[in-house]
């Protein structure tokens, strides 16, 4: 399989909690390569800007209010299918329903403060890449 990339956020609620190690460690067990990384407290222009293909669902004011409620960090990973990769060690959106050794069964506390996002196809993956992060940024 190919190696390719993807886009990570680690929520606001995971870096509250100083959970930024154990969820990178959980990218890492899972085969996916940290290549940039910055923590970041997004602007709401910023935070509605990334989720603009949510606006229309009941959630979006409070999801916004929740990415900005405190600092994330965002990241590219990098590894053999590395959307579907991210997505498996992620776990289902909602940690009720996440299979057990995900990251948010595992970490999340709720369908809302779910403690990571992960770009859901390679298009996505770059279009949220490049809404963080300049090319020189991503260094291996
Ligand atoms: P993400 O995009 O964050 O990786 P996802 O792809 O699993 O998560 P989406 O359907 O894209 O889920 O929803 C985006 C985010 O919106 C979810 O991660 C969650 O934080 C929030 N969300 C989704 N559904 C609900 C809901 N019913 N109530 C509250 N928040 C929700
Ligand atoms: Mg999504």
């Amino acid at each position: 399989m190919a190696v390719t990339r993807t886009f990570s956020i680690i929520k606001p609620d995971a870096t509250k909690r100083n959970l930024t190690g154990a969820v990178t460690k959980m990218l890492e067990d899972a085969g996916l390569r940290v290549v940039a990384s910055k923590r970041i407290h997004m602007t709401r222009d910023q935070a509605e800007g990334f989720y603009a293909v949510h606006k229309d669902r009941p959630f979006f004011g409070e999801l916004v209010d929740f990415m900005i409620s405190g600092p994330v960090v965002v990241q590219v990973l990098e590894g053999e299918g590395a959307m579907q990769r991210n997505r498996d060690i992620m776990g289902a959106t909602n940690p009720k329903d996440a299979a057990p050794g995900t990251i948010r069964a595992e970490l999340a506390e709720s369908i809302e403060a779910n403690t990571v996002h992960g770009s859901d196809s390679d298009e996505n993956a770059a279009i949220e890449i490049a809404y963080f992060f300049k090319p020189e940024e991503l260094v291996g």
